[in-house]
């Protein structure tokens, strides 16, 4: 439930719903707008049911939430929620492009792929030292190796680095090394391992789960919110479907859905969703013309030589040729890309 203040509330009148609410046990979110306050109540409301809020001096009204989810909630937050990564901002007026290998392979490999996605325009470096394999046999990553090599690309770049954790003790390792922390697919609904990240204050990028609903992946966003970190960023990442022309197929209609539920801000990653890097292009633009804060795409300097995803990974030229054809299109959404040399 939100309760929603009349425009002329004092603080005083603010302060007062907010302590009879805690009085009942339940906790307050507040969202103070230029026009109006709005009170969000997270808990049990039956708890509330005598306190006749609703006669409270300054109350407008209240509004039932019928989602479960509720800080990632627009209704309790108008938004949008802009996320600090680095220096860069994610849901404001710049498209941020995050590029990189699938895996960190090795220093050079690495140091090179940073270099590149640099030149073209990226803002932040991704690069996986913990993979989740579908196949045990296959390289499972440099683990803290990796963390220190993308770190050490962060101070001859810039770029901000994320990297995904896959367990508790990879949230306590990565959280000394990076910048932004990845949630994957197949954690989207490893309740633990949110609540972890969820006790950090690093921002985290939470990948759509292969099979889940937006509901279920708002949901996992309030797991993390609801631990005390309000810094998640979306990624949707493609879907299982009945079709098998590509890896995942490509769930476009989540960037507005997401837009239209929640204050957060949403990215697309066109490579994990085509598997297929002639197809990265054509969706990234759809992801951009939908109104995506963002991109996540995978680049290597050798994709034939790469030992995890190189069909759909991108050499340096073909991202540098991406992000030059994605600049205008781009600029008549009205939004921006300004590190492109
Ligand atoms: C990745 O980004 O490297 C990755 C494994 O993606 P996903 O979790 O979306 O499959
Ligand atoms: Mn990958």
């Amino acid at each position: 439930m939100i309760v929603v203040m009349r425009p002329d509330a004092t603080e005083e009148n603010i302060q007062t719903v907010i302590k009879t609410i805690e009085y009942c046990g339940l906790k307050v979110h507040l969202s103070q707008g230029s026009e109006v306050t709005i009170i969000g109540v997270i808990g049990d409301k039956s708890k509330l049911s005598k306190s006749n809020l609703e006669l409270l001096e300054g109350v407008d009204k209240l509004v039932p939430v019928t989602e479960s989810y509720k800080l990632s909630n627009k209704k309790f937050f108008a938004g949008p929620s802009i996320i600090k990564v680095g220096n860069c901002e994610i849901g404001g007026k710049e498209i941020v492009i995050m590029a990189g290998p699938c895996a960190v392979e090795s220093r050079e490999q690495l140091l090179a792929s940073a270099h590149a996605v640099k030149k073209a325009g990226a803002q932040i470096l991704r690069g996986g030292a913990y993979k989740p394999r579908t196949s045990p046999y296959s390289f499972q990553g440099l683990e803290e190796e990796g963390l220190k090599y993308m770190a050490e690309a962060r101070e001859e770049t810039g770029l901000a680095i994320v990297c995904e954790v896959t367990s508790t003790q990879a949230v306590e390792t990565a959280a000394k090394y990076v910048d932004m922390m990845q949630i994957g697919a197949r954690n989207m609904q490893n309740f633990q391992l949110l609540k972890e990240v969820g006790k950090t204050k690093i921002p985290v990028l939470l990948k759509r789960g292969l099979c889940a609903t937006i509901d279920e992946w708002l949901n996992a966003a309030e797991y993390i919110m609801s631990e005390g970190n309000p810094n998640v960023v979306l990624c949707e990442r493609g879907i299982r479907t009945f079709e098998t022309s590509t890896r995942n197929t490509l769930d476009i209609s989540a960037v507005p859905v997401i837009k239209a539920k929640s204050h957060l801000p949403i990215i697309v990653d066109p490579s994990h969703a085509t598997g297929i890097r002639d197809f990265v292009e054509p969706l990234a633009k759809a992801s951009i013309a939908a109104g995506a804060d963002g991109l996540m795409i995978e680049v290597h300097p050798d994709p034939s030589k790469a030992l995890s995803d190189g069909p759909q990974s991108l050499n340096p030229e073909a991202f540098m040729k991406l992000t030059k054809n994605l600049k205008p299109l781009i600029e008549l959404m009205g939004r921006s890309f300004n590190n492109h040399e």
